[in-house]
């Protein structure tokens, strides 16, 4: 049996490890932590649990995918519901807006909440519909960069070229021009930091992201986030992939351009083919080390960071549900902090994601688990001592306006993830979210490619390369290199 070496388990990693036992290699996954999913991983304490990293689950089909193509039915090992309100958005001078995942009834609430009208969010959405519909099947589920698909990626070229996908505006100035009202122009603007970029930097035809929420739905798996992984890992290991925790790797051995085994402080591992799970970064870094690669890899701009802190809350909170932004009153001046000045806006936008408000598990009675989180710079030397300290202040005193009640009182139980943590746990470089930032026109392009021109047998996955960042990206990711590998 032929024999593949995935290196890192995080959920690309795990979703290619599934799809090429499904392809008859015997697979190892080999992984630096003592556990699987990198990012998407889990936390408790004091009887609470939190989501460590995503939060938000678009797609679902994705994953479910990765079970029917393993014979299985997926609903045995994953469930997951939809979320009728997608997001509770706060504005400082007392505005609430809630985000009903049904289109009537949320373009009415813009219309009563704003100076928009409802028809305007409809059109808006349906010209989201319209971007996923004229990009899916060539950019997200191809590679961009086999000669093999050169007349469908000069049809992608030829689309993009099309008025609607506004790939010559940015995200902000579209937006500005379909909506009159500072707060309904922040609202859809925030779709950017979906994939940590910046909505007056990043391209119009990032507008295919409320598409994802208002068309495809969101969604929140039974047991949390981390389910995906879990159900995912227990898939892997039922099909025969074997994973080995605490196993770093160190070198990815190269003879007659080839891939030919991969090593670890304890062992070597043999392979035919060699898929690259950990950031690209660290793969031209430490792996395979190419400083002409490091450099073009390096060379364009990383996506956003996070700083997390994980409250468990003595109190329920009514007004709040499972997705919730307060936003700042400046976003402009809180975007050139984080990705001119690399600093933190004293007036951050600050997101709540409160699972026990479905999952009561989570949280003891009467209590709620909040995973609060502002966007943050990557790391670029900052004293994030002091940075995390300041933060933490305007985050409390923000969420204490608007709920009117002091917060810092009702904290049982704190745990907190920072850029350089990120950095650290899952190698993710800068501890950039999603790899690298879509600042630019033309950064889906310049996203490494999902295969080694040089290797013939090495392939990349996950958020560091084509398509991008986040889980459903990512997934499709491992769905290229299935496609790749004959
Ligand atoms: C705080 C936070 C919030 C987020 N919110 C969302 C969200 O709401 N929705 C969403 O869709 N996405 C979100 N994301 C992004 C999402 O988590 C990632 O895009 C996705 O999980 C990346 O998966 P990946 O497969 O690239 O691997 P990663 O999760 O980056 O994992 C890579 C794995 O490789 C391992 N590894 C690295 N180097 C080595 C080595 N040398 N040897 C062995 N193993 C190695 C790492 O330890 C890790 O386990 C968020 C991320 C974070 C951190």
């Amino acid at each position: 049996m032929k024999k593949a070496v995935i290196v890192g388990s995080g959920i690309a990693g795990i979703a290619s490890a599934i799809r090429l036992r499904n392809k008859g290699y015997a697979v190892k996954v080999l992984e630096k932590n003592s556990y699987p999913g990198g990012k998407l991983t889990q936390l408790s304490g004091n009887g609470f649990r939190f989501d460590a990293g995503p939060s938000l689950f678009t797609m679902p089909n994705l994953v479910t995918e990765l079970f029917k193509i393993s014979g299985k039915n997926p609903f045995d090992y994953f469930n997951f519901e939809k979320l009728d309100i997608l997001c509770n958005y706060f504005y400082e001078d007392g505005t609430k807006i809630s985000a009903n995942s049904d289109i009537n009834i949320f373009a009415n609430q813009i219309a009563q909440k704003t100076t928009d009208s409802a028809k305007s969010v409809k059109n808006h959405l349906k010209k989201s519909k319209f971007i996923y519909g004229a990009t899916e099947k060539q950019f997200l589920n191809k590679s961009l960069h086999k000669i093999s698909s050169f007349l469908s990626f000069s049809t992608l070229i030829s689309t993009l070229k099309l008025p609607f996908l506004t790939i010559f505006s940015s995200m902000n100035q579209v937006n500005e021009r379909a909506f009159k009202d500072p707060k309904t122009i922040q609202l859809f603007n925030r779709y950017a930091t979906y994939n940590g970029s910046n909505p007056y930097k990043a391209p119009g035809i990032l507008n295919i992201i409320p598409h994802l929420e208002f068309g495809l739905g969101a969604y929140l798996p039974k047991g949390g986030m981390h389910e995906i992984t879990n159900s995912l890992v227990k898939l892997a290991k039922e099909i025969g992939v074997e994973f080995y925790f605490n196993e770093e790797v160190t070198t990815i051995r190269i003879e007659n351009n080839l891939a030919k085994s991969v090593s670890t402080k304890s062992a070597n591992y043999p392979a035919d083919i060699v898929i690259c799970n950990a950031d690209i970064h660290t793969v031209y870094e430490k792996l395979i080390p190419s400083e002409k690669k490091l450099k073009k890899v390096d060379r364009q701009e990383r996506s956003s960071s996070a700083l997390i802190f994980y409250w468990g809350i003595g109190k329920e909170f009514p007004a709040l549900d499972v997705h919730n932004i307060m936003f700042t009153e400046d976003y402009k001046t809180e975007f050139n902090h984080l990705f001119d000045s690399k600093t933190i806006y004293e007036d951050p936008t600050v997101y709540i994601n409160i699972t026990s408000k479905k999952i009561k598990a989570d949280a003891p009675k009467g209590k709620e688990n909040w995973f609060v989180m502002i966007n943050v710079p990557s790391v670029y030397n900052q004293d994030w001592d002091k940075i995390i300290l300041e933060a933490r202040q305007n985050i409390l005193s923000k969420i204490s306006r608007n709920l009117g009640e002091n917060i810092e009182n009702l904290i049982e139980f704190e745990e907190l993830l920072t850029p350089q943590l990120i950095q650290d746990k899952t190698n993710s470089f800068k501890g950039s979210l999603y790899g690298t930032s879509s600042n630019n026109r033309f950064s889906a392009f310049f996203r490494h490619k999902n295969f080694s021109s040089k290797y013939k047998n090495l392939y990349f996955c996950g958020g560091s390369v084509h398509p991008g960042g986040g889980i459903p990206l990512a997934l499709y990711s491992a769905k290229i290199i299935d496609k790749l590998i004959k």
